[in-house]
């Protein structure tokens, strides 16, 4: 078994598509970034990559490579999930949790799951998205950014 962990915080803005685990959610603002700054994906993508010793996400698709502008996140993933069955691991199952005082998610936790789900191949019992506010305390809780944590087990295929 091989456990690996995954942060990401993005700026909430004007102007910016808001997607999450490859959904997209209804708001007035959006996350910054260089890809499409789905902060959810990009957590799990760097929880795969710990668990397998390879590296973070930024290694692998530097935000400096033009390449990677706009993109979307949940291609990042399935070349993460690529890279580890190339490594000879699997997943046994990924959790997440996104600390986003605004929009509530609830309305979109399944179809998040069914979309992670789908990219990494996946069953959707595998993989788990929480969501909590953080109390109106700081960057966070007044609006102003999206922050995600991700952990995922792996074993040998
Ligand atoms: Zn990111």
């Amino acid at each position: 078994m091989r456990i690996g962990i995954g942060y990401d915080v993005h700026r909430l803005v004007p102007d910016r598509r808001l997607i999450l685990g490859g959904v997209e959610i209804t708001y007035h603002l959006g996350l910054l970034g260089h890809s499409d700054a789905d902060v959810l994906t990009h957590a799990i993508v760097d929880a795969i990559l710990g668990a397998a010793a390879l590296g973070d996400i930024g290694t692998h698709f530097p935000d400096t490579d033009d390449r990677y502008e706009g993109m979307d996140s949940l291609i990042f993933l399935a070349d993460a999930a690529t890279k580890i069955g190339q490594c000879g691991y699997q997943i046994e199952n990924v959790d997440s949790t996104v600390i986003v005082q605004s929009p509530k998610l609830a309305p979109y936790i399944s179809e998040m799951r069914a979309k992670l789900a789908e990219t990494l191949n996946i069953d959707i019992a595998q993989i788990n998205v929480k969501a909590t506010t953080a109390e109106e305390l700081g960057v966070v809780g007044e609006g102003n950014a999206i922050v995600a944590h991700a952990i995922a087990c792996l074993s040998r295929l």
